[in-house]
């Protein structure tokens, strides 16, 4: 029986991301309250949030500070735009620190509500300055088989994961895929790291080669991919796939919309993983997800093709209502201030050397093929033969039960395609708190064990 809660959410609600046949018989899990990695459900039973929300309550709940920058902002301005040249303090001096901040050259930034936005923006920005270079030719943009970059048209186009495209008419015509860059499922038997990479490098090559380079804008890429299973890249892959864009002069854009604000124990995961794109979108993080924020940087040669089109064409036509949120501004201001003052950044490199052990000791689990990781992220695999590294069949939804089991246990995490269970706690967890995480953890492996042997799958 649905509490009544739950029943009036199946009558109203649609939820995102959520199996809506199912859901049906068995509703929400109604969360109220939450504290540090703590969150709490409307009968008052707590959960280890393993998943920081949706990979972005970096520093846990009931941070008071956070309420306080947004309370202060909301009763001073709570909004104003950035359109027609308006302008407020908060969008400045977030700008200036996140420009101090970037890895990469960044003459100026861009704001956007959301890491589905600031990528569609990036679409955009690449069309925009191929456009003012004198090369319309160039606009179709590469992104990877299970690749996430959001689910506006052009978003869910460079997403790489069916349930995005099927029956949604996508993805768009000038969108393509390339491999996904996991050794573990998509590596030939005996194949290096380093010999993958080098194999999809020159995939990557054919295929820009057979479309035209003169036609390929832009490649899109997470430093380690997040929902397409919590992915680590293999050795030496971005370095080889950076050389094929630089060859073909084709803008590399990385997607920290996870990685970024510290997930890999550096600001950036660009940094971590040795990325050198010429642009990065960043969202979640930047705010701990308090409100809602996103944005892109652009670089200097993109800010003078923006410059020059204005002067022809008299507006930059772009921009949402929201675009530098001035209380969202002030949120993520004194995000980055708790971060640099608390050392939240450098406690995530302290901290994953102890997650990292525990994630890989997983991989000792009769049911796992693969755990790994890297900072405060990891993806484990469910497998039905560790050795063929055969699957269950999709519809047993066995990572879906052990997601449910763990959930029993006391623990959210999220189950993603391919039986892959991600797991991405707010960056403040506390080192007992990992352990917590990993014995729930095992304890609902063990409890899917059990189950797939009851059921005979
Ligand atoms: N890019 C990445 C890497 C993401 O993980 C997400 C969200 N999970 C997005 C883009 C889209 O962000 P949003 O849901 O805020 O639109």
């Amino acid at each position: 029986m649905l509490s009544n809660l739950a029943a009036r959410d199946v009558e109203t609600l649609i939820h995102p991301y959520t199996n809506l046949a199912t859901f049906r018989e068995t509703g929400p899990l109604v969360l109220e309250r939450g504290h540090g990695v703590w969150v709490y459900d409307s009968d008052g039973r707590p959960y280890l949030e393993g998943m920081a929300g949706l990979w972005c309550t970096a520093l846990g709940y009931s941070n008071e500070e956070l309420v306080e920058a947004a309370t202060e902002q909301m009763s001073r301005l709570p909004f104003t735009h950035l359109f027609s040249g308006r302008s407020h303090d908060p969008a400045i001096e977030l700008a200036e620190t996140l420009k101090e901040l970037m890895p990469i050259p960044t003459s100026k930034v861009f704001f956007t509500s959301s890491g589905s936005e600031a990528n569609d923006t990036q679409v955009k920005l690449t069309w925009y300055l191929n456009n003012a270079l004198g090369r319309p030719r160039k606009k179709k943009i590469i992104s990877r088989i299970r690749g996430y970059h959001g689910v506006t048209v052009a978003t869910a186009s460079m997403t790489g994961l069916p349930a995005n495209h099927a029956d949604w008419d996508l993805p768009l015509p000038g969108f393509l895929h390339t491999a996904c860059a996991h050794h573990y499922r998509f590596a030939e038997a005996g194949e290096t790291e380093e010999a993958f990479s080098a194999r999809l490098a020159d995939e990557l090559e054919a295929l820009i080669l057979r479309e035209d380079p003169d036609t390929v804008a832009a490649f899109v890429a997470e430093p380690v991919m997040g929902a397409g299973g919590a992915v680590v890249p293999p050795a030496g892959y971005f370095a080889k796939i950076q050389a094929v864009l630089n060859r073909y002069d084709v803008r590399f854009i990385a997607d920290e919309v996870i990685c970024g604000f510290g997930r890999l124990g550096t600001w950036f995961g660009s940094e971590a993983l040795g990325l050198r794109p010429d642009t990065l979108s960043f969202a979640k993080g930047v705010t701990s997800g308090y409100m809602p924020l996103g944005g892109v940087t652009v670089d200097e040669p993109l800010y003078r093709a923006m410059v020059s089109q204005s002067a022809k064409l008299g507006t930059f036509g772009h921009g949402t209502t929201y675009s530098g949120h001035p209380v969202a501004c002030a949120v993520a201001l004194k995000t980055i201030e708790i971060f640099r003052r608390d050392r939240i950044v450098e406690g995530v490199a302290e901290k994953a050397p102890h997650f990292q052990a525990r994630l890989s000791a997983l991989a000792e689990h009769p049911l796992i093929g693969e755990a790994r990781g890297i900072g405060l992220i990891g993806g484990i695999e469910i497998v039905a033969d560790k050795r063929t590294k055969r699957q269950y069949e999709p519809k047993a939804g066995v990572a879906a039960r052990c997601v449910a089991f763990a959930q029993g246990e006391g623990l959210i995490v999220r189950f993603l395609a391919g039986d892959r269970v991600a797991i991405c706690p707010p960056l403040v967890i506390a080192p007992g708190e990992i352990d917590t995480l990993f014995d729930r953890l095992t304890r609902a492996l063990d409890r899917t064990a059990a189950w797939i042997a009851a059921e005979g799958h």
